[in-house]
């Protein structure tokens, strides 16, 4: 008998892209919603169309493009929000409206300001008007964990009776805890008369650490679909990590005894892509894609595991798609080495593309010697940052001289759109700050740096430097980030790509 599935619901551009500071373009979400497609997500929230005119354009060019998962967009309930929803998804080949109310006295009370009769009422109005656009329709009561039961289990009964297909239990404050979460779904199970007639789905906030727990327990008890959010990201400390809940259901399976569609081998790069555009970086040992997952450091580990990988390893890093860090291609490799090695890593490249990140691969073999595949992913990366933003001004030569008795000093050439060329110098309190004051004498947007981090990529002296950075302009934040086996020239790409990406939504 083949195993019952559930489905994987994925808000990394809805929840996810409210997180503090990430602001993704239409592009960016695109190419992220592309990669989830590759990951076999069931679902793409692409956004909240009735939020901002950008978010409904982002809903509508992943609804024209996305074939095989469903794409919904949030709705609240609120007919002008269930319209715009449905202009967003309408071209989508699986279209789906989601909208939600509060359901707790809380939020009724302090939120809403109605009493609950009008707020059911509200919700049903709502759901028949987003069933008389689609079929499929989404309901979340809002604040549902912390909703009194006899309420929740009448409001459930009412929509799906209006219509709503899936019932989404949202722990939205991340209040729940496994067990009391997983009774609650039996509860739902036992008073909702008509609960056979719609998908149970979970939506767990992870303020108390516990939003996977919570998603996983919901899952044992019956629920058929889980939403949550790559690399954790969401509203304050997050939604589930949909690579962990995943992986949690692929390793147990003999726990859990139900299945998904996703290809894991397809994880850490739609992790590393989400990382790379939000500018969130992954804590090192994060579940699954933290760079520590899989690093044994122990000397009674590492005796084990050379015996056999599943003394300590439960997962083989292969099955996320980890890349191997042994030496892949060298100073000598050829253009078809290097197009063989990124198609196996999934990059199909076209002919002009590959000479010019040959290029780009030579001058970095040169320096390095050994490039390995977190090299051509990173170089891969970088590529894709420059591609996606207009280039206003672009970095051409930069040089420092620092020292414990010198007064930091950088020079800088920066070049424009125009092909005119400007060189100037500056000092600064150290060789970063420098340069930076250098590049602000040519490329003058008022700003303030709010973040700095520099991670390697890989281990070594010779390991190339990747910086992210945050700016502030304009009430706006923006992130840039930068690789080179120097860091002060990574530090340098890393602001150049932050201010371009600042000059393109200020001229807009
Ligand atoms: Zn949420």
């Amino acid at each position: 008998m083949a195993q019952e599935k559930v489905i994987i619901f994925d808000t990394t551009l809805r929840d996810g892209e409210q997180s503090a500071g990430i602001g993704l373009t239409t592009n960016e979400k695109l190419e992220i919603a592309r990669q989830l497609e590759r990951l076999g997500v069931d679902v793409i929230e692409a956004g909240f169309a009735a939020s901002s005119p950008g978010d409904l354009e982002a809903v509508k060019a992943i609804s024209a493009e996305i074939k095989k998962p469903i794409v919904a967009s949030l709705a609240r309930c609120y007919i002008p929000d269930v319209d715009a929803a449905w202009e967003g998804v309408r071209d989508a080949k699986n279209p789906r409206l989601h909208v939600f109310i509060s359901s707790s006295d809380n939020h009724i009370m302090n939120l809403l300001r109605k009493n609950p009769e009008e707020v059911l009422e509200t919700a049903v109005a709502s759901v028949e008007k987003a069933k008389s656009y689609c079929d499929d329709v989404e309901f979340s009561p809002m604040d549902a964990t912390r909703t009194d039961p006899e309420y929740l289990f009448k409001m459930l009964e009412a929509v799906i009776n209006a219509g709503a297909t899936t019932v989404n239990i949202a722990d939205t404050v991340g209040y729940a805890i496994p067990s009391e979460f997983a009774q609650r779904i039996e509860d739902i199970k036992s008073n909702v008369p008509n609960i056979d007639k719609a998908i149970i789905s979970v939506h767990c906030h992870n303020d108390l650490g516990l939003s996977v727990a919570n998603s996983l327990a919901a899952v044992k008890a019956g629920v058929r679909q889980v939403e949550g959010c790559i690399n954790g990201l969401g509203e304050r400390a997050g939604n589930a990590s949909l690579e962990e809940i995943i992986m949690a259901i692929n390793t147990r399976d003999d726990f859990f005894n139900i299945s998904t569609d996703v290809d894991t081998t397809q994880i850490y790069r739609t992790s590393r892509l989400v990382s790379d555009i939000t500018g969130f970086t992954i804590q090192p040992n994060k579940a699954i894609v933290g760079a520590n997952a899989f690093r044994h450091a122990s000397g009674i580990h590492q005796d084990g595991v050379i015996k056999d990988t599943t003394t300590y390893e439960i997962i083989d890093p292969k099955t996320v798609g980890w890349p191997s860090n042994s030496l892949v291609l060298g100073k000598l490799s050829g253009r078809a080495g290097l197009k063989s090695r990124l198609s196996e890593l999934g990059y199909s490249i076209d002919k002009d593309d590959l000479n010019e990140i040959f290029e780009s691969f030579k001058e970095l073999a040169d320096r390095k010697r050994e490039v390995t595949d977190q090299d051509l992913e990173s170089l891969m990366s970088s590529r894709r940052r420059i591609a996606d933003i207009p280039v206003i001004y672009k970095l051409e030569h930069v040089q420092v001289s620092t020292g414990d008795h010198e007064v930091p000093t950088a020079t800088v050439k920066v070049s424009n759109s125009q092909d005119e060329v400007f060189t100037d110098a500056a000092t600064g309190t150290g060789p970063v700050d420098a340069v930076y004051q250098a590049i602000n004498r040519v490329v003058r947007v008022d700003n303030t740096l709010t973040e700095y981090r520099v991670d390697a990529v890989t281990e070594g002296i010779d390991s190339l430097g990747d910086v992210t950075i945050r700016i502030e302009s304009h009430g706006d934040t923006f992130v840039g980030r930068g690789s080179d086996t120097d860091i002060i020239v990574a530090s340098a790409k890393a602001y150049m790509n932050a201010l371009n990406r600042a000059m393109a939504v200020i001229e807009n």
